[in-house]
């Protein structure tokens, strides 16, 4: 239901991360969790239940970084469960995956990666996402053309974004969702509303249906459907916080 990603360099990626999930709450929700990118693959933590329950987790085992994602679940597919609790992953815990909406072929999609070995951890439409990155990473794709494979495989409304062990940045796609930019100097944030990073940055880009984006701690860049360059112009709101 809320997406936020923070992508910097400092190690606060899990205070901020929590942060916009509180001023994201407004939206319902049923289950939070929060992925970090690490050198080596993504740490992922997840709960059912509010985001207090997912704090309370963090601080009995903290995690850090610099890059992560988050999210706040209002469940379709699947009850509100630990495992059905957003970001998903791969097989080989490399991929992390946040999705608001709906992937209307999953089902086909499933059976063909757990035919092709896939094995699936949650009942939710989510989680063929992170299983297709892996399956195009593994077929030799870079991490932005193995995003945007999994992307183009995917029939639905969502806003999705990613994270990938050893890549310090941030994979996000839009279609019938809504999904923002937060420019800031050195630190940059994804969300499906501005008041999930307004106390950090009142700089936005609006993505459009068909956007690819890829963040990093300098900047971001989108390509369109058809995969061109496209500029998504940043403007000041002048919100209050
Ligand atoms: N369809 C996904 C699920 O049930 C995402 C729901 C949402 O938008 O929060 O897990």
């Amino acid at each position: 239901c809320g997406i936020v990603a923070r992508i910097g360099e400092s190690d606060e990626a899990v205070d901020e991360l929590l942060a916009g999930l509180d001023n994201l709450e407004y939206r319902g929700y049923d289950s939070a969790g929060i992925a970090v990118q690490r050198d080596c693959g993504v740490d992922v933590r997840k709960r059912a239940g509010g985001i207090d329950t997912l704090r309370n987790a963090l601080a009995a085992a903290p995690s850090g970084g610099a890059v992560g994602i988050g999210h706040t679940r209002w469940s379709t597919h699947g009850p509100p469960t630990d495992a059905n609790a957003h970001p998903h992953t791969d097989c080989l815990d490399d991929v992390a995956v946040v999705h608001n909406g709906i992937i209307e072929n999953y089902q086909r999609l499933r059976q063909e990666l757990s035919r092709a070995g896939h094995v699936f951890e949650s009942d939710t439409d989510t989680e063929v996402i992170p299983h297709l990155i892996e399956s195009a990473l593994a077929d030799g794709a870079a991490p932005a053309a193995a995003f945007r494979a999994a992307v183009d495989r995917i029939d639905g409304s969502y806003a999705v974004a990613a994270v990938i062990g050893g890549r310090k940045a941030v994979y996000a796609a839009r279609n019938d969702s809504p999904l923002v930019v937060g420019a800031g100097d050195s630190t940059q944030y994804l969300a499906s509303d501005v008041p999930a990073f307004l106390e950090f940055t009142d700089r936005v880009a609006y993505l459009e249906d068909g956007d690819v984006v890829r963040v990093t701690p300098s900047g971001f860049t989108v390509t369109d459907a058809d995969g061109e360059r496209v500029r998504r112009a940043t403007e000041t709101v002048d919100w209050d916080p």
